[in-house]
């Protein structure tokens, strides 16, 4: 008999809670990551550098494991119809993976658990994506917090070593199981094409923690850690960055705390990412969706240097700092009218940082919609953004080159004819309600 321990998004062996436990349990344990066909078949891109990412991670994996006389299983398919196979192939005793707190990934575990039930085995899932989870940190009158200083300052109080404290996963490597190596499905079985292999680094520097408070709103400096990668497939484990923060900087901890804010969101209120508006108000909002304007946003030609150039950043790294994300997001959604979900699945798309919760709170945050948003008359100024975050314009100047050229577009709508239409076309969907 033998135990599985099924990768999703937390592809490293080192403080991985469900790997952890999967390893105490006695029993021989065998790694399985599923490129999941289901997911796979959406993505638009066939060089779509996060699948490169993940290959990579496996494969560091995989080098840690033959160390050991072991491997990682890859498969491809629907993950129901794997497990399937893997019922015939092996005996399996128990199943263990890590929470993933998406809808579609809570019903994909549900079946899962149930076949593995109606065989004998048992599916155990632990939480190690985040600090706390689902219901952990709640108000005094035990209800979800949905404004972030609150529940910062709650989660903040909950904090102990405990909940920041790594899982030994390498004193129970032995009990991996004993394989020969397994083929992996290639690029071209999966439908892909392997791409560049520039990602961040995985091991972020203390000084840039400490100076992060002061850096992290320039878009030219790269002040920010990137770890949103690396969260995202977890190749780091958010116990570790969240104790480095804790010792070199308050307000880089606060971000991470955003994160599991969002995460907690999704969970109590699935319905925001189901396409629908976290205050439903404002899903009375008529959208003017023209088609040609997007396409001009998408493609960082607005006529808005800092709009501009954080399309391009976007278009050619799968990157886009915060400060510009936000001022990008809110050029979408107010100066143009354009539905804030086209916005949200074009960053899905092109992010290789992208999280439902996270992208899906920041689009909602700057539509008005979400949590905490702050209140719809606050309208971005790109102009005055760019002249407060980018004074030198040494960011604009990296991304729209062809700034100073004839070729470089007028503004394709006025700022303050745009700012009275979103005011005018919000008040009406809301004060109707
Ligand atoms: P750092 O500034 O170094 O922050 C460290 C980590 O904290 C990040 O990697 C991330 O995990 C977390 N974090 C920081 N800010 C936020 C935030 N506002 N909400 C949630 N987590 C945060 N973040 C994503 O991880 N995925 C997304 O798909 C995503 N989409 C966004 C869309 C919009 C419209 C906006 C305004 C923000 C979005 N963010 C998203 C949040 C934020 O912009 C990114 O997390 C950050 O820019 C990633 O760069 P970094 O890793 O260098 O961040």
């Amino acid at each position: 008999k033998i135990a599985i321990f099924w990768y999703r998004r937390d592809l490293r062996l080192h403080d991985n809670a469900g790997l952890y436990r999967a390893l105490k349990s006695g029993l021989p344990v065998l790694p399985l990551f599923i490129f999941d066909k289901t997911i796979l078949d959406k993505l638009e891109n066939k060089d779509d550098k996060r699948i490169t990412f993940i290959y990579d991670a496996i494969i560091a994996i995989q080098k840690e494991l033959k160390k050991q006389d072991s491997d990682i299983l890859v498969r491809y398919g629907a993950p129901l119809e794997i497990w399937k196979d893997l019922i015939e192939e092996y005996d399996i005793a128990e199943v263990y993976t890590n929470k993933d707190y998406e809808s579609y990934a809570k019903e994909r575990d549900g079946q899962v658990k149930d076949l593995l039930s109606k065989n004998g085995a048992e599916l155990k899932s632990f939480k190690d994506q985040v600090i706390f989870e689902k219901q952990e940190v709640l108000t005094g009158q035990n209800t979800v917090y949905t404004v972030f200083t609150p529940y910062s300052r709650a989660w903040k109080a909950k904090l102990n070593d405990f909940y920041l404290s790594s899982y030994p996963t390498e004193k129970y490597f032995s009990n991996f199981f004993k394989t020969k190596p397994n083929p992996t499905p290639s690029y071209k079985e999966i439908g892909f094409i392997e791409t560049d292999h520039a990602f961040p680094d995985e091991n972020v520097k203390s000084d840039l923690i400490e100076k992060y408070e002061e850096n992290r709103n320039y878009p030219a400096i790269p002040g920010t850690s990137r770890m949103g990668l690396h969260l995202r497939f977890g190749t780091v484990s958010i116990r570790e960055l969240a104790r480095k923060a804790s010792e070199h900087s308050q307000t880089y901890l606060n971000e991470l705390i955003w994160r599991d804010f969002y995460f907690q969101i999704l969970w109590n209120f699935p319905h925001v990412g189901q396409g629908k508006a976290f205050r439903a108000d404002y899903d009375k909002i008529k959208w003017r969706n023209n088609e040609k304007e997007f396409e001009l946003w998408c493609q960082g030609k607005t006529g808005y240097p800092l709009v501009d150039a954080g399309m391009h950043q976007l278009n050619e790294t799968g990157f886009m700092h915060n400060r510009v994300r936000m001022v990008t997001a809110s050029f979408l959604t107010k100066h143009l009218l354009i539905d804030w979900r086209w916005g949200e699945a074009y960053f899905a798309e092109k992010l290789l940082d992208y999280d439902l919760s996270a992208n899906n709170g920041g689009w909602q945050w700057v539509a008005g919609s979400g949590t905490d948003a702050a209140p719809y008359f606050r309208i971005f100024n790109p102009e005055a953004q760019a002249a407060k975050f980018d004074p030198k314009g040494e960011y604009i100047k990296k991304w729209v080159p062809e700034l100073n050229s004839m070729n470089y577009p007028t503004p394709m709508v006025d700022h303050k004819f745009a700012r009275e239409r979103c005011l005018k076309t919000y008040k009406e969907a809301l004060d109707n309600g």
